[in-house]
């Protein structure tokens, strides 16, 4: 078996393997990108992307082509629905966002990358030898060996190379299922130009729904383990009697297992030796599920620390712990209820929607935010975002002391 020797390998080719690519591509670094699936492949996901990912994106790569977007092509903000039926609509700061098709998306920017990209090429395995890293894959049954200084894990929330470094940690988190319906629309007065989200203990931890090409999706999260179907049929219900949405039964569904926690309560992995970790596999995602925007800076700053460390010749954990820091903090503070009481961390103005509800409905959506984050009896991390935040001053960093 022939073994191929590179700079970097980084396994994954979603955005923040492309984002990781750039940094390390302009750096002059031979850099090889192994992707399990065909590309372009397909990634479940909602696509709206935040205006400081949208960013990144035109800074780095340029403007978007038009296949990389769905129908509607953007999105102006969020509404938020509570079981007191009160919504509240937020638009996003400095106006709408992307809807992102991510099958597109994604492979523009790993070509604009400039990396070398092997799709259909499964990472399996590695071996951390100090000097190099030996990787093991397998493409279409046939095994195939890297050697590289160093190896990015961009692979996501079931990342296999988390679980070659630490075979235990998926065994410390817990793990959620998101899946979502497609359905053909009768009547739906909820508005297509936003992404609505209902904080209700009785439909699930994560509600959503929005209009994707002349289709309503329907999704629900919950604790792995539940049943998917008898879910999103009573979101179906709930939606129909209390917004008057009526649908078709669904065309088509998918559903994943997620890795949604971990930046609630700033319990990060970025790796260990010549090994790093970023993007989503690292534990990065935003509040209501916004995980692009992260992905995209932490990959770039996983590629820029591995740049850093070569040209100083230190340690490139060290060096990756100390640049991230920014990025978990912005993360983390999304969750934190105190800095979205007092600080904006978001990209859209929810204390200012709070403050323009009459004083009646601002305690109806306050009351149900505690019952959802704070009562929900299976949703026993609300408690811990809770504590986590008290525990937490408002200026200053988080710990570094829980990250693997
Ligand atoms: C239902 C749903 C809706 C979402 N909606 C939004 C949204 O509206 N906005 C938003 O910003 N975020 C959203 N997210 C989150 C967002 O999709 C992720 O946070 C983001 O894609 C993470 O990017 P990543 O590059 O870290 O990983 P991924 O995009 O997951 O990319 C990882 C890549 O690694 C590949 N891979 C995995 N294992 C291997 C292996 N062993 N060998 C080789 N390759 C491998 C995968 O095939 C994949 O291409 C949503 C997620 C879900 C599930």
């Amino acid at each position: 078996m022939s073994m191929r020797t590179v700079d970097v390998v980084i396994v994954g080719a979603g955005l923040a393997a492309a984002a990781a690519a750039k940094r390390l591509v302009d750096a002059g670094l031979e850099t090889v990108v192994l992707e399990r699936k065909e590309l372009p492949r397909h990634k479940i996901c909602s696509g709206i992307l935040s205006r400081r990912g949208h960013r990144f994106l035109l800074e780095n790569f340029g403007p978007l082509p038009r296949e990389a977007l769905h129908e509607p092509t953007s999105c102006r903000g969020v509404t938020f629905h509570f079981p007191c039926m009160v919504s509240m609509t937020m638009d996003f700061f400095g106006g709408s966002t992307p809807h992102l098709h991510r099958k597109y998306s994604d492979y523009w920017a790993i070509k604009m990358s400039g990396a070398e990209v092997h799709d259909r090429t499964s990472f399996v395995g590695l071996e951390d030898r100090g000097d190099k890293v030996l990787v093991h894959a397998r493409r279409q049954g046939e095994p195939l060996a890297y050697c590289a200084r160093h190896v990015i894990g961009a692979d996501g929330p079931s990342s296999q190379t988390v679980r070659a470094i630490y075979p235990d940690y998926p065994q410390s988190i817990p793990w959620f299922f998101v899946g979502q319906k497609f359905h053909d629309i009768i009547d739906c007065p909820l508005d297509p130009q936003y992404f609505h989200f209902w904080f209700h203990p009785g439909l699930g931890h994560y509600t959503w729904s929005h209009a994707r090409d002349g289709r309503l999706i329907v999704g629900v999260g919950f604790k792995r383990g539940d049943n998917f179907a008898k879910k999103h049929e009573n979101v179906v219900d709930y939606l129909a009697q209390k917004h008057g949405v009526r649908l078709h039964p669904h065309a088509d569904d998918e559903g994943c297992g997620e890795n949604f926690g971990p930046s609630l309560i700033n319990r990060y992995v970025f790796g260990k030796g010549n090994v790093l970790i970023t993007g989503q596999a690292a534990g990065f995602l935003n509040m209501i599920g916004e995980g692009m925007s992260c992905a995209l800076h932490s990959g770039a700053i996983c590629g820029e620390a591995v740049v850093e460390a070569r040209l100083r010749n230190r340690p490139v954990q060290e060096m990756y712990r100390r640049m991230i820091a920014s990025e978990v903090r912005r993360t983390s503070d999304q969750w934190n209820p105190l800095k979205i009481a007092f600080a904006r961390p978001h990209e859209a103005d929810f204390p200012a929607a709070l403050m323009a509800l009459g004083w009646r409905d601002r305690a109806r959506v306050l009351r149900d935010l505690w019952r959802f984050v704070v009562l929900y009896k299976e949703f026993k991390w609300g408690r811990q975002i809770v504590r986590a935040a008290m525990q937490r001053p408002l200026i200053g960093g988080y710990s570094m002391r829980r990250w693997l």
